[in-house]
């Protein structure tokens, strides 16, 4: 085992304990190699940084923000926060973390969530081996030694045996291609891209546009301090209160003495949630039953609602109108205006059948008298002016505009990198018809490449944090029995890849959310070509996923090729 501290040829400082395969040292060498290059310093790259230091390879984190964080580094707009329980949410992997570090609400925020990773980083020295500011635009295997050439937009380049990808699923903004943007005079930007510096709302009229989860976010504390906030709705969402509190010192303590409990909890329910669905069926017990469970569900904090509710609630559209007609009928109790209230209840797909925004008095925001929704099927916007919005019917004047139109899911972080694989293959063009892959994690022909919370992976329908242990711990495995075997090469059988494609399929089809569009079926409306549904997410739930990937593994990795 070598220790060693060094500058490698670029000069950023490098440390590290290399057992496997050192990253080489030459000067004389025109491009740096490591055994491992992560894309991505959010919590999943991170995570596989400290991993790599332990299985002893050499690892070099490609980072494009200028600090750690990924979703919390940029998702910076005011509302930003975990829907997951933040103690839920936190790594679980090294008890000096867990000893040291309070949450301070139950859903904390963006700035305490980031101020969490930079601490993981700085308690680890992780950011010595990161190189910030470094967007990744192309990887390419090279078949003579079984190496990727990673290449970066500044031109620096730098090889690996082995290429993890850590690039989030909601990790590539989308603003769509409205006419005229560049003529708008106040400041404009896409919720995923928010300044560094404060934004205030302050007698300012503000137009934003969506109202998915992160609108719903953002439009509440706009709320509170705007001179006029106009909402632009293409299409309602159910949401559902977060009940967010403050964790008091002594509550912190309990939960602190409870962490095995939390995470064992997490690992054994369906999406690494603390809630799990109740046993029972909503069509098999009476009204009043049913009522009540509904009730304390929409009364408790966090997704109890959505995943922690009857068990066929998300399977059976019967059982799931139940849901639907209770919450509609929440929506009616907290808007005043009638007409508005109907307008704010989705109409085309059931709740739950789409990602849950979760919210703390968004419904009270539409009774406020600085607030207007613009129901877009009624009115489109044509064209940004320099002033504001241009709808069908009017012109809406602001200062600031926000676009919260979501992000290009799931395929638009791998599309934006050109991967080639064997002969040249792009991962796009493979792709193009929807992902094909094995067990999420890695995909036939580009040998010696995971993909971390991937497509069809558990992560990406998942209390994210404790998937992407699961995705690290299992990858990190394998790379060190590869390196410990001397092998050079690992594929995957067409073969596996095609039964695993097919699993995903087969298992997202009994739910209900196959039948929706929305960003899990890769649909998204703002880009040309994806109007067809393929499930993008593994829906077969984290232990069975975890049990999945476990066999694979004690059956000698069955399903990957290695030579
Ligand atoms: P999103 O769910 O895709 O919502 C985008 C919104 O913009 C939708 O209302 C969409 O309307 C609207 N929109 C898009 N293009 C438009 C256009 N051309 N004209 C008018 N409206 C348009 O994106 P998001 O809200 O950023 O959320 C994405 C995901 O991020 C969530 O599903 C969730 O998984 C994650 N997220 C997590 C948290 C958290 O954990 N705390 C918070 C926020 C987000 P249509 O529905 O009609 O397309």
């Amino acid at each position: 085992m070598t220790a060693s501290t060094n500058t490698a040829t670029s000069g950023w400082p490098v440390s590290r304990v290399a057992k496997f395969d050192a990253m080489k040292e030459d000067e004389s060498l025109e491009i740096p190699s490591y055994g491992i290059v992560i894309i991505g310093a959010g919590v999943s790259g991170l995570y596989q940084l400290y991993k790599s230091r332990e299985i002893g390879v050499s690892a070099l984190v490609l980072e494009s923000g200028t600090d750690v964080g990924g979703t919390w580094y940029w998702n910076r707009y005011p509302g930003a926060r975990f829907d997951s329980e933040s103690y839920s949410y936190g790594y679980s992997f090294s008890q000096e973390l867990l000893d040291e570090w309070d949450w301070q609400e139950r859903f904390s925020a963006q700035p305490e969530n980031l101020r969490y990773l930079q601490h993981v980083s700085n308690r680890f020295s992780l950011s010595e081996d990161i190189r910030f500011e470094s967007i990744v635009t192309e990887c390419i295997f090279d078949e003579t030694c079984d190496e990727w050439e990673v290449h970066v937009e500044d031109g620096f380049r730098v090889r690996c045996r082995f290429l993890v990808t850590a690039i989030g699923i909601l990790s590539k903004p989308l603003i769509p291609d409205f006419e005229g943007m560049d003529d708008f005079k106040g400041p404009s930007f896409h919720t995923a891209r928010w300044p560094h510096d404060e934004v205030t709302f302050e007698g300012k009229r503000v137009g934003v546009i969506g109202t998915g989860a992160t609108a719903v976010q953002l439009i509440q504390e706009v709320a509170k301090t705007s001179k006029q906030l106009t909402i632009f709705q293409r299409s309602p969402n159910w949401c559902a209160p977060l009940h967010n509190s403050p964790i008091e010192s002594t509550e912190m303590a309990d939960i602190r003495s409870r962490y095995d409990d939390i995470f064992e909890r997490c690992r054994n329910s369906f999406s690494g949630f603390i809630h799990d669905s109740d046993r029972r069926r909503a069509l098999e017990v009476s009204p009043e039953e049913r009522e009540a469970l509904y009730e304390e569900l929409y009364a408790s904090p966090g997704f109890g609602i959505w995943i922690g509710n009857f068990r066929d609630v998300l399977v059976d559209e019967q059982a799931n109108a139940t849901l639907t007609d209770f919450i509609a009928q929440k929506i009616r109790e907290r808007v005043a205006d009638p007409k508005l209230a109907e307008k704010l209840i989705p109409t085309d797909h059931g709740f739950g059948t789409r990602r849950v925004p979760m919210e703390s008095g968004y419904y009270e925001v539409y009774n406020q008298e600085n607030v207007l929704l613009v129901d877009l099927n009624e009115t489109p916007i044509e064209k940004i002016t320099t002033d504001g919005i241009q709808c069908s019917d009017r012109e809406h004047p602001f200062d600031l505009i926000v676009y919260a139109t979501g992000f290009d899911a799931v395929m638009g972080p791998f599309n934006s990198i050109n991967f080639r694989g064997l002969n040249g293959r792009t991962l796009a063009g493979k792709w193009e018809a929807g992902p094909r892959t094995y067990l999420g994690l890695a995909t036939a022909g580009f040998p010696n490449m995971f993909t971390l919370v991937g497509p069809h992976n558990a992560s990406t329908f998942c209390n994210m944090p404790r998937c992407i242990e699961q995705n690290v711990e299992w990858v990190s495995t394998f790379i060190e029995q590869l390196f410990s075997s001397d092998i050079r090469r690992v594929d995957v059988e067409f073969e596996a890849e095609d039964d695993w494609t097919e699993h995903v399929h087969e298992s997202a089809e009994r739910m209900l959310f196959s039948k929706v569009d929305s960003w899990f079926m890769g649909v998204n409306k703002n880009i040309a070509g994806r109007d067809a549904r393929t499930f993008m997410l593994y829906v077969g739930g984290l232990p069975r996923y975890t049990e999945l990937c476990d066999e694979v593994a004690r059956d000698s990795y069955r399903g990957f090729v290695t030579s």
